[in-house]
């Protein structure tokens, strides 16, 4: 049986991992963090259930509606039935795409990270979690995976990489395999680049009014401090009766500029910016979360001709650094095509 190292257990590491499931592969996930899903992440927080990176999953093509729709169990599945209005630099709110807001706005009643727990079960997979990859080394035939700690895992006949391309370019800067190969990928992945931005939580216990039926808003010519913001409410499940919570995720500009500003000033400046764009005076937040997604969404994507470089020994790569944009869909179907490639390398 062929051996499957795949770094990351994202959605785009994850539907790889799905789409070898009946393949004479054994695949070993190793993830960094505590659970699975990555960007596609969910919090709890005194009764509230949050999605505080991705807001909801398009399935913008068959392949993927297919997946989440008929392969995997939909009794979580929701569809946020209301629009994203769109507003400006002015703070001027109108109506958003009729054609975008047709589309379905999916997430899960238990939050968008059941996405990546459904992926992981289906595929019964082995994933490795709080083991940060540092460095992969080749001998010719075989690689190692070495972790923080200096824990080594081998042997495997191809290792599949999906974190944010910076992260992806220091595991392989600092390691040793074919030098040729190593600039080529390492270069590959240097032309990606990624926006910062803070996500904002803010929960009331009222339930907020707005200056339209919309669930979100999103910001369209990158001049307001806020590029999006949502009402958590909408989603079956998330809010409890009676309250809102709502997420503002501030833009990368004014992320950058407050970066290491400490959380109640965060706090306290996306409650005054939620209110001024809604028009309304809020009421205190019961409680604030945040995170600061340092490698948000891709700006820019990686060179994929120079990454094929890897693919001669067993190298392949996957994730929204390969799209350029961030879509949790465009994210899957990478992880499919690395899927494609990695039956035809491991027969
Ligand atoms: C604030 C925000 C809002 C967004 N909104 C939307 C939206 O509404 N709709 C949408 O479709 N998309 C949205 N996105 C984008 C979407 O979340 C991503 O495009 C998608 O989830 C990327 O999946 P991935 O598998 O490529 O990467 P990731 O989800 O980043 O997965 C990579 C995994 O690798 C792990 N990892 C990193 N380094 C190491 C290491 N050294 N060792 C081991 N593991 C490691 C990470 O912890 C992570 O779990 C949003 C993203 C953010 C941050």
């Amino acid at each position: 049986m062929k051996r499957l190292a795949v770094i990351g257990a994202g959605i785009s590491g994850l539907a790889a991992a799905y789409a070898l499931r009946d393949a004479p592969v054994s695949v070993t996930v190793f993830e960094k963090s505590r659970g699975v899903s990555g960007r596609a992440a969910t919090r709890r927080k005194q009764g509230f259930l949050y999605d505080h990176g991705a807001n909801y999953i398009r399935p913008d093509t068959d392949r993927v509606r297919q997946l989440i729709a008929h392969e995997l169990p939909t009794e979580e599945l929701v569809d946020i039935g209301r629009p994203v209005w769109v507003f400006d630099g002015a703070g001027t709110i109108r109506e958003g795409d009729p054609a975008a807001n047709a589309a379905p706005k999916w997430t899960y009643r238990s939050g968008i990270s059941t996405l990546g727990k459904l992926l992981a079960r289906a595929a019964d997979v082995d994933v490795h979690t709080q083991v940060r990859v540092v460095r992969l080394e080749h001998n010719g035939r075989t690689w190692t995976v070495v972790d923080a700690d200096g824990v080594r895992y081998h042997p495997f006949d191809a290792v599949l990489l999906t974190p944010p391309a910076p992260q992806t370019r220091e595991i392989l800067a600092a390691g040793w395999f074919d030098a040729g190969v190593q600039e080529a990928v390492v270069d590959g992945l240097a032309v990606a680049s990624y926006s910062s931005q803070f996500a904002v939580m803010l929960a009331y216990d009222a339930v907020l009014p707005r200056p339209g039926p919309f669930y979100a808003l999103v910001n369209t010519d990158g001049e307001h401090p806020v590029a999006w913001l949502s009402f958590e409410d909408d989603k079956p499940g998330h809010v409890p009766p009676g309250h809102s919570l709502l997420v503002v995720q501030m833009a990368p500009g004014w992320t950058l500029a407050h970066y290491d500003a400490p959380p109640a000033t965060l706090a306290e400046a996306a409650h005054r910016a939620a209110g001024s764009l809604l028009a309304v005076s809020l009421p205190e937040p019961i409680w604030t979360d945040r995170q600061r997604w340092r490698y948000a969404l891709p700006t820019a994507a990686a060179d994929a001709e120079r990454l094929r470089a890897g693919e001669a020994i067993g190298l392949f790569f996957a994730g929204d650094a390969l799209v350029g944009r961030g879509r949790v869909a465009r994210a899957l179907e990478t992880g499919l095509e690395a899927a494609a490639a990695l039956r035809a390398f491991l027969p």
